[in-house]
């Protein structure tokens, strides 16, 4: 797990005296989150009852009178007290003199993480007590009046200390979790990006931001959809995937640079990078090409990014689907670092050692190997047993040695090897993906390797009639770190192929999309468009180890919401109007629990 070195530091120097720390405390979030074309900053300040921000004030501040609103950190002998906003920390001081009990009494008795409102003065430390790791560390603030705003029960785990804690107890507490550093740090740095994005787009690039409706049909082919149930008997609207039938509408319908920030929703199980209902940065554009795509995107990218992480260099490399698997073994290759899979067939082409002579005379049959830097250096024999059986566990994937590449990665680096810098932002277009792959439950059949909107490479048109398999297509994903991060495709603006590609290749019910049909016959323009997975790029830019931190409210890895008990039952009267019974698995435990 990547933190910056601020941050821990900052973990650490919470749990020190106050007077006495050398550990930088909390620094300024807002000085940190600072995006590469921000111009002014923002009044943080405006409409409320406090005058000024925790973490805002300085020097240039002394002997103002402010009012500050926050939540109590620390309290030392009931002499300092250091309260905290999402801006920062400021110490105050706790009024000594008998005239000031009642203001002693409310800042001594509030529990820790009490919401308090203070007003006094902004002072000098004495002189040798300033803190110069802390940005607020040459002030404090000699206060006059204190109210407490709300008192704070025992928490359940102390915020200063929450990675520490499981996950499941953040998700729980998530309100408390969101008071943390870190997670104030990702969502605001979201927010900024997302902002950055919009006016790259609509205000720099003319793009025009349309929501799109969540309540729809069924799409054939692509990820399971969740379904809402409706007052018709057995009609139910999906919740889509993807806006991808809209957007493609909307360019029939001349609004030919689309942009939405797209909620979608995907019904497959729990992954580590996956929640069932995600964020998009979603793009369609009439009469664009591929490069025309990737340059916008490298563009808007570039535009948004923060400048406190190491720059994004453009144009971003490029690499196809078939050099991908080759090098890698995967389509999302993570390029920070080598180790590529080398072809050693011809070195073996007479050997007599028996499973490679065998593997050789296979259709196809290959010898391939890793080179693992220092490798003998570094694994020892355990390690080369535990790669031997992650290899036996996986034998029968292809992408077997991408696997393996990234176990033997995690293993150097569990030795201490820095292979992957995640300060490092490596980005690759993978392009000439084949427009068709084997059904994974039927490998007979075709399913789309990206959807079936995809148009075929143009040199490969003519193999659709005869060699689909073989078929190039118009796809582009963007890699970060390993990490797909987007993908898109330049679109079939011809409803005769569409047809064709739906019915006779994919064999799919083309009534379910006659509307997309009907809409390509008049008069739709070419075009083509991307989506960028919002929560796996922000979590990729801060470094977090799961996208539920980079979300306010995620659900868990079996896609619950912790904190509320969702989903939730619901009883039987109010299912009627939707004509809906539940059939309870007799065995199952959620049978026994009703
Ligand atoms: N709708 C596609 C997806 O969600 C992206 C695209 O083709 O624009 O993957």
């Amino acid at each position: 797990m990547y933190f910056p070195s601020w941050l821990s530091q900052l973990y650490r120097g919470l749990s020190r005296p106050i007077r006495r720390t050398t550990q930088p405390i909390w620094g300024s979030l807002s000085r940190s989150l600072v995006l590469s074309s921000q111009r002014r900053n923002p009044e943080f300040s405006s409409f409320v009852v406090r005058t000024n921000t925790c973490g805002e004030l300085r020097s240039s501040h002394l002997g103002q009178e402010v009012t500050l609103c926050g939540w109590i950190q620390y309290r030392r002998q009931n002499t300092f007290l250091v309260l905290r906003d999402f801006h920062g920390l400021v110490q105050v001081i706790i009024p000594q003199d008998e005239s000031a009990a009642s203001v002693r009494k409310i800042l001594c008795e509030a529990p820790m993480e009490s919401v308090v409102q203070v007003s006094g003065t902004v002072i000098s430390r004495p002189a040798g007590q300033e803190n110069p790791k802390m940005p607020t560390g040459e002030i404090e603030i000699k206060v006059k009046t204190a109210e407490l705003l709300n008192a704070c029960k025992k928490l359940p785990f102390e915020i200063k200390d929450f990675m520490k804690k499981t996950e499941a107890l953040r998700l729980q507490y998530r309100y408390l979790d969101l008071r943390s550093f870190q997670m104030q740090y990702n969502l605001r740095l979201r927010s900024q990006m997302v902002m950055k994005m919009r006016e790259y787009l609509c205000n720099l690039h003319g793009f025009v931001d349309i929501e799109t409706p969540t309540l729809f049909k069924r799409t054939p082919g692509g990820a399971k959809e969740f379904l809402v149930p409706s007052r018709e008997p057995g009609k139910f609207y999906s919740l889509p995937q993807s806006p991808q039938q809209f957007k493609q509408l909307l360019m029939v319908g001349g609004l030919d640079r689309y942009f939405q920030v797209a909620r979608c929703y995907r019904d497959e199980g729990s992954r580590p990078d996956r929640q069932p209902e995600f964020t998009q940065i979603d793009i369609e554009m009439s009469f664009v090409d591929q490069t025309g795509i990737q340059s916008l995107i490298e563009g808007l990218l570039q535009y948004s990014w923060p400048n406190d992480k190491n720059p994004v260099v453009v144009p971003f490399p490029s690499m196809t689907f078939a050099e991908a698997l080759a090098t890698y073994g995967t389509d999302k290759p993570d390029t920070r670092f080598g180790m590529k899979i080398i072809d050693i067939s011809d070195v073996f082409r007479n050997t007599e050692i028996g499973f490679l002579q065998d593997a050789l005379s296979k259709p196809h049959g290959t010898v391939k190997a890793i080179c693992i830097p220092e490798g003998a250096k570094y694994f020892k024999r355990k390690d080369i047993e535990s790669i031997r059986k992650f290899s036996a566990d996986h034998f029968d994937q292809c992408s077997l040695l991408g696997k393996l590449r990234l176990e033997c990665a995690d293993l150097l680096e569990t030795r201490g090897v820095v292979l992957r810098d995640p300060t490092l932002f490596s980005f690759l277009w993978v392009v000439d993906f084949p427009l068709f792959l084997p059904k994974e439950e039927n490998p007979r059949e075709l399913e789309s390797a990206h959807h079936p909107f995809t148009a075929p490479h143009p040199s490969d048109i003519h193999l659709l009639y005869t060699e689909p398999k073989k078929v190039r297509s118009q796809h582009y994903d963007l890699v970060l770190n390993g990490n797909e991060i987007g993908g898109g495709s330049i679109r079939i603006h011809n409803a005769e192929l569409q047809q064709y590609i739906l019915a006779t290749l994919l064999k799919e019910d083309v009534k379910l999309l006659s509307h997309m049909l009907q809409a390509l016959d008049y008069g739709a323009p070419p075009h083509g468009g991307i989506a960028l997975g919002l929560d796996r790029l922000i979590c990729v830019v801060t470094g977090s180890p799961s996208i539920r931190d980079v979300i306010a409210f995620p659900k868990s890895f079996r896609g619950h919401d912790l904190m509320s008990n969702t989903p939730d039952s619901i009883p039987p009267e109010e299912l009627k109007p939707y004509h809906i019974q539940v059939s309870w698995p007799t065995d199952s435990k959620a049978a026994k629990a009703h």
